[in-house]
């Protein structure tokens, strides 16, 4: 689970300039995913060894109506709940405002790590040190003098950044390790991995005591809530809090079909605290970091009110950060017993979430139960899919196959060929193709390579193609 990095201050100190020169730091993207990745403002970074998620709070701005303070109050509030560690920033040429006082409030009684970065301190010189000392009167602790335009001073401030996140855990550190271990090993046997076949690594955990994790994910009043009570209402309640996994009362489990299943209500990450009035994109870091910790994401949307951007938008993250993904239309007992209804709004939706085309979709009712219990058993369903082993022979086989009726392209110089196809990881699975031309593969026979995958094994997961040279 990667921790969570909130950039909080009021309007123009530079938040969205320290947000883009971190974002520099960026761990390269799979593919450019419609609707993320256009005007976005979270991105996943790696620090000093350590990957994390940094999120523009500015980004987050709620309707007109509201007050300038408001809206900073309310974003600060937003990074006290979800997030591990807060950047603040202020205008040290401005100085001290009264609306960094009121933010610093709410961050200290908070209790979370806060660095204050003072920004705005295009040089090095003493007057610099002096106009940065004014924000240690804000009792947060350290004060980093910054310029985010040129970014001086970044680097130390992400470092105590760093040094406040969570530890990693054994299971975390045991992970690494393997993993180095794992790149150390193909380096040294290159191409021979894909002929010798089966996959050394063993999953950590027996998949079947492993308990599924499910993100109920959607936009406030899409019914989230009352979709887990109903869910819990007809699968008798194991505990509401687990110990050892996490003690985050928003955690319900349950058993269905002997399989321990947790669920994370990320509606109830917002009520937790009163906040004035719902604010739309709260809904997009509780999905955040909801996600961050599941196997399977639960996207609920409304019937009878669609909001493609944006739950174009959480279906995105989901596709992004690898999670399985069950779309779920609600409310469909407003809309109409009619079939054909049905399919026309299924077509449509498909039509606009494309790029998650392979995720299943129900129509429910979570006030009168309505295919309630399909989404727990889809769930299920992709939560094995989604830690699915290919054999090997058979992945060279189907790569056979697949040359034979679809050959490869010719790209520039000369036809691309492809030698070996191993799986080489789950969560999503994740195949390493060798080819004499790893960059030039064109995005069609990607495609094709991916839904060829997706048949032969049956699975509506994200699945992730790595392509390498033979050596
Ligand atoms: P936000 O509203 O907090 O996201 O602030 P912006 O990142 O949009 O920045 C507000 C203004 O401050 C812009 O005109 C930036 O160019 C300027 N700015 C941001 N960082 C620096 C800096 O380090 N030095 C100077 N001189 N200006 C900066
Ligand atoms: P959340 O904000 O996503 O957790 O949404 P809630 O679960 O609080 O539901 C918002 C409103 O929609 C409540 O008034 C629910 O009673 C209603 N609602 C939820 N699911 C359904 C449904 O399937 N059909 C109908 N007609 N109303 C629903």
């Amino acid at each position: 689970m990667k921790p969570l990095v909130a950039i909080v201050g009021r309007p123009n100190v530079g938040k969205s300039t320290l947000f883009n020169r971190l974002a520099r730091r960026r761990i390269a993207l799979v593919e450019d995913i419609p609707g993320v990745t256009r005007d976005r403002h979270y991105w996943d970074v790696e620090y000093e060894d350590r990957e994390l998620t940094i999120i523009d709070t500015g980004g987050f701005v709620p309707g007109e109506k509201d007050s300038l303070l408001q809206q900073v109050r309310e974003q600060a509030q937003l990074a006290v709940e979800e997030c591990d560690v807060i950047v603040f920033v202020t205008d040290a040429r401005a100085g001290l405002t009264a609306a960094d006082q009121e933010v610093a409030t709410y961050l200290r009684q908070s209790g979370k790590p806060v660095v204050v970065a003072a920004n705005k301190l295009d040089s090095e010189s003493q007057s610099v040190q002096a106009h940065a000392a004014e924000f240690f009167k804000l009792g947060l602790g350290d004060v980093f003098p910054i310029s985010a335009e040129h970014g001086l001073g970044v680097g130390t401030m992400m470092e105590t950044v760093v040094g406040k996140l969570p530890p990693l855990t054994p299971e975390e550190l045991e992970a690494r390790k393997k993993a180095r271990e794992r790149e150390e090993a193909e380096e040294e046997w290159g191409a021979q991995e894909g002929e010798e076949g089966e996959e050394q690594e063993a999953p950590a955990e027996p998949e079947e005591e492993r308990p599924i994790r499910v993100a109920i994910i959607g936009r406030p009043n899409v019914g989230k809530s009352t979709l887990v009570n109903a869910l819990l209402k007809e699968k008798r309640v194991v505990a509401s809090e687990i110990p050892g996994t996490t003690r985050d009362p928003i955690d319900s489990e349950l058993t269905y079909k002997k399989r321990q299943v947790i669920l994370t209500d990320t509606a109830g990450i917002r009520r937790k605290k009163t906040i004035a009035h719902r604010v739309e994109q709260f809904s997009v870091v509780a999905a955040l970091k909801a996600m961050e910790r599941s196997d399977v994401a639960v996207l609920l949307m409304d019937a009878t009110e669609p909001a493609v951007d944006q739950d174009a938008k959480l279906a995105g993250i989901a596709e992004e950060k690898g999670r399985a993904l069950v779309i779920v239309v609600n409310k469909w007992d407003l809309i109409s017993e009619d079939k054909r209804k049905q399919e026309i709004f299924r077509e449509d939706l498909k039509h606009a979430l494309k790029f998650v085309g392979y995720a299943p979709i129900v129509f429910t009712s979570a006030l009168t139960g309505s295919k309630v219990e399909k989404v727990l058993e889809l769930a299920v369903e992709l939560a094995d899919q989604f830690r699915y082993r290919a054999p090997t022979p058979q992945l060279n086989r189907l790569l056979s196959h697949i040359e034979e009726s679809h050959p490869a392209p010719i790209v520039g110089r000369g036809p691309l060929r492809v030698y070996y196809m191993a799986q080489v990881g789950t969560a999503p699975p994740t195949f390493a193709i060798t080819t004499n031309r790893p960059d030039a593969v064109p995005d069609m026979y990607k495609r094709y390579i991916t839904n060829q995958l997706r048949k032969t094994f049956d699975l509506r997961v994200p699945l992730r193609l790595l392509f390498r040279e033979r050596p």
